[in-house]
């Protein structure tokens, strides 16, 4: 059995630095892009692969070196069939200079498609309480008539003469063998002849796609749900890509909400405030009773509890926090004034003795 950091030209201590790097060179030697029809190379170019992806996995690695042996670890596996991991390093090395396309695999790559991003206003109402929507957006889909091939139904397409089918021109730069996309089939390594007529050859179509969201109570101005494959359909039988709607929550004409709680500023006439009363006051669920002490102070703060939002997934809301404001009257019937100015008359100069204390004790400080 060959041995495989003899099959890499490294000692047993090498690190993986030295490994990935000695198999790099190799790789590059014996890749079968560079070594057309090479049997040998090939087989050679398996061979390494095989035992940088077993030597580059420490688990591995120390398997190997206690039992001289892979077995256990799927070693049997060729480096092409299922080798965890090793796409990523291919990838890593090949990525760029061979298009991505290795070991005579030429393929197409399967592609998720494009997520696409739907924004979506909704109410302060919607937005607590949740809500059902149907948006409407267009949307890349695969042409039915042809079933995404852009051929006609009947038709098959001719395998392009350029590339040959595969997509990618090769040509030498300097030492590296470099591919770029066909220019003539734009890599799909197929020439459409007879073109879908539906879809104009392109196998896509735009078309408005509608879909049901539940939103769900709680949700806030950012909030993102995500509608997994209503995205733009993938390549080469790729799963869809997803649909991202982002939600912004409409300003409110009364309410403000910061968190789960909900903010508004509400008015009261001075003779409730200097009474007492239960007055009305609006919430998300209806109007609700609130209480004023007699004395109330503008600028009070009201606090009516579970009225405010829930958080996602909860049933429990926040509160609802009222700010008193006080309204005096900016017409008065005469008899409101005779009134009052009898109610001034009576008033005591204590009304705002805290207030004048305070004064004075500003004074003072400032005299002494
Ligand atoms: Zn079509
Ligand atoms: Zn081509």
């Amino acid at each position: 059995m060959t041995d495989y950091y003899e099959l890499l030209g490294v000692s047993r201590e090498a690190t993986q630095e030295e490994l990935k790097k000695s198999y790099r060179q190799l790789a590059m030697k014996y890749h079968p892009d560079r070594n057309a029809g090479d049997k040998a190379s090939e087989d050679k170019f398996k061979e390494i692969s095989h035992a940088y992806s077993i030597l580059s996995d420490p688990e591995k690695r120390a398997h190997y070196d206690r039992f001289g042996t892979a077995d256990g670890f799927g070693a049997n596996q060729g480096p092409f069939t299922g080798g965890a991991g090793f796409g990523d390093i291919f990838e890593d090395f090949f990525g760029d200079i061979f298009g991505g396309n290795f070991g005579g695999h030429r393929r197409q790559r399967a592609a998720k498609g494009n997520d696409l991003r739907y924004d979506l206003d909704i109410s302060l109402e919607e937005a607590v309480f949740g809500t059902e929507k149907v948006i409407t957006f267009p949307k890349l889909q695969k042409c039915g008539e042809c079933n995404g091939t852009g051929s006609e139904p009947d038709k098959q397409p001719e395998v392009c003469s350029a590339c040959k089918g595969s997509g990618h021109i090769r040509y030498q730069q300097g030492f590296f063998s470099v591919s770029k996309t066909c220019g003539k089939c734009y890599g799909t390594g197929k020439i459409i002849t007879n073109p879908c007529k539906k879809c104009k050859g392109q196998g896509f179509i735009q078309e408005q796609r509608t879909v049901n969201l539940k939103i769900p109570p709680g949700v806030d101005a950012g909030s993102r749900l995500k509608i997994v494959g209503e995205g733009e359909p993938g390549v080469n039988s790729g799963p869809n890509g997803d649909l991202y709607v982002i939600l912004d929550i409409q300003e409110h004409e009364l309410f403000k909400r910061e968190g789960t709680d909900l903010f508004c500023d509400f008015p009261i006439s001075f003779t409730n405030a200097a009474l007492g009363a239960e007055i009305e006051v609006p919430t998300l669920d209806g109007s609700a009773k609130l209480k004023i002490p007699a004395g109330t102070q503008s600028g009070k703060i009201f606090t009516l509890k579970g009225k405010g939002a829930p958080r996602i997934g909860s049933q429990q809301r926040g509160n609802q926090l009222i700010r008193v404001f006080i309204e005096v009257p900016k017409k008065l019937s005469l008899r409101q004034k005779e009134l009052l100015e009898e109610f001034a008359a009576h008033s005591t100069d204590d009304t705002n003795k805290s207030f004048k204390d305070k004064l004075k004790d500003l004074f003072t400080g400032v005299e002494g």
